[in-house]
C-alpha cells in the first residue's frame, strides 16, 4: 500500500481505528512471528485529550486487532522529549493500564544501550531495541510543531534516539537530522491518531477536534497528507522535501490513492483552548461537522500566522449544514453553503483549499 492512504472519520476511536487495520490488511503485511514495535507519541506526559499524544484507545484496539491476527509478540517503546520522563508519560498517559490488560511490555528508550548508525556523513546514535524490533508501527499525533511546522510520522522517530543525539539533533537544525534518521531505521506502518492534535505546538494544551484515522505504509506521504491536513504545503515543510529527495519516500500526495472508509457525521464542538475560541470568533457555524469545523480552523490558523485574519472582521464565515439552501451574499465554507455568495464546495474541503480559497476573497 505504498502509494495508498486509508481514512476514517468520527467518534468511535476504537471502532474507527479496527476498521482502517482492516481495510488495509495490516495483519497479513506482517511475517509470522515478528518482534512487533509498537512506537506512540508520548513526548511529554499529559493525556491525549490536551493535543498533544497518542490515545491509548487506538494503542489498545491496535494490539487486540494484532493479537486477533495472531501477531503475540509485542512491545511498546518511546522516549520523551528532554525534560519529562517517559515512565511518567506511560503512566498519565494511560499507557501501563495497557501494558497490565494485553501482558505488552512498555520500554523506555532512555534506559537503552544505541549503536552509531551513519548516513550520509552524520552520525546518529539509535536506539538497540528500536533496531531489534522486526516490525515498526508508528503513532503520530496530527498536531502543529512550533519549528519544523508539522510533527508527523518522519519526526516522530527521535523517540527512537538517545537524549544525547536529540540535543545534537536541534543543534543540526531539525529538519537534516530527522530526514536522515529514516534513513537509518524504518517505520514498517503508520497509524495517525488525528482526533484531536495541537494546533501548533507539539506539548498541547489548544486540541483541535479532527476526528479522523488515517494509515499508510510510506512516512513521507502520510506526513506530506498531515502537513495538507493542517493547512501546508508538503514542502512547506523542509524535512519532507529532504526526506523525498534522499529517498524514503513520495510526497506526490496529488497522486496518491486516498480511501475514505465513512464521513464525518459529528457535529463541532470546538474546544475550550483560548486560541480556538479567538479563531472561532470569525465563524458562524450552524450544525457543522466536526471535520469541516477544524479544516476551516485550522485555515484560520495559518491565515493568523500571515497576518490576514483581520481582512475578515465583522465578516463572518459562514459554515454548517444549517445552511443549506440560503441564498445571501457572504463567504461560505463547504457544499452545504453553496448558496452563499462565495463559495468553496467540498464535503470537507481540504484546510489548503479552504486556505487558498479565503486567500482570494
Ligand atoms: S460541507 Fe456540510 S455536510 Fe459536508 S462536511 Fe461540511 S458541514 Fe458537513
Amino acid at each position: 500500500m505504498e502509494n495508498r492512504i486509508i481514512q476514517t472519520y468520527g467518534e468511535d476511536i476504537w471502532k474507527m481505528t479496527t476498521e482502517v487495520l482492516e481495510k488495509a490488511k495490516l495483519g497479513k503485511m506482517i511475517p509470522k512471528g515478528s518482534y512487533i514495535g509498537i512506537k506512540p507519541n508520548l513526548a511529554v506526559a499529559k493525556p491525549s485529550s490536551s493535543g498533544a499524544t497518542s490515545s491509548p484507545i487506538i494503542v489498545s484496539a491496535l494490539i487486540e486487532y494484532l493479537k486477533k491476527e495472531g501477531h503475540d509478540n509485542i512491545i511498546i517503546l518511546e522516549s520523551s522529549w528532554i525534560g519529562d520522563s517517559t515512565k511518567r508519560a506511560y503512566k498519565v498517559c494511560g499507557y501501563e493500564d495497557i501494558s497490565k490488560k494485553y501482558n505488552v511490555p512498555l520500554f523506555d528508550v532512555k534506559d537503552d544501550t544505541y549503536t552509531m548508525k551513519n548516513y550520509n556523513g552524520m552520525d546518529i546514535e539509535v536506539s538497540d531495541k528500536l533496531l531489534s524490533v522486526d516490525f515498526l508501527i508508528n503513532i503520530p499525533v496530527l498536531k502543529g510543531h512550533c519549528q519544523t511546522l508539522v510533527t508527523g510520522a518522519l519526526k516522530n522517530m527521535k523517540g527512537c534516539i538517545s537524549d544525547r543525539e536529540k540535543r545534537r539533533f536541534h543543534a543540526r537544525g531539525l529538519h537534516t537530522p530527522i530526514a536522515y534518521l529514516n534513513k537509518v531505521i524504518k517505520q514498517d506502518f503508520i497509524l495517525v491518531d488525528g482526533i484531536c492534535g495541537d494546533l501548533d505546538f507539539e506539548e498541547g494544551g489548544n486540541p483541535v477536534i479532527m476526528n479522523r484515522i488515517f494509515c499508510g505504509s510510506d512516512p513521507v506521504l502520510i506526513d506530506s497528507y498531515m502537513a495538507e491536513n493542517i493547512g501546508y504545503k508538503p514542502y512547506d515543510v523542509e524535512y519532507i522535501k529532504i526526506a523525498e529527495e534522499i529517498g524514503v519516500g513520495s510526497a506526490d500526495i496529488d497522486n496518491a490513492e486516498v480511501i475514505i472508509l465513512s464521513k464525518d457525521e459529528t457535529i463541532a464542538k470546538p474546544s475550550a483552548s483560548r486560541k480556538v475560541q479567538r479563531l472561532a470568533q470569525y465563524v458562524e457555524a450552524k450544525q457543522s461537522c466536526s471535520a469541516c469545523y477544524a479544516n476551516l480552523i485550522r485555515a484560520l490558523s495559518r491565515l493568523d500566522d500571515e497576518g490576514l485574519l483581520y481582512k475578515f472582521k465583522n465578516k463572518p464565515i459562514l459554515i454548517g449544514q444549517g445552511f443549506k439552501g440560503i441564498e445571501k451574499e457572504g463567504i461560505g465554507i463547504g457544499q452545504c453553503t453553496k448558496g452563499i455568495s462565495k463559495n468553496i464546495g467540498g464535503c470537507p474541503p481540504s484546510t489548503t483549499s479552504i486556505l487558498e480559497f479565503l486567500k482570494r476573497v
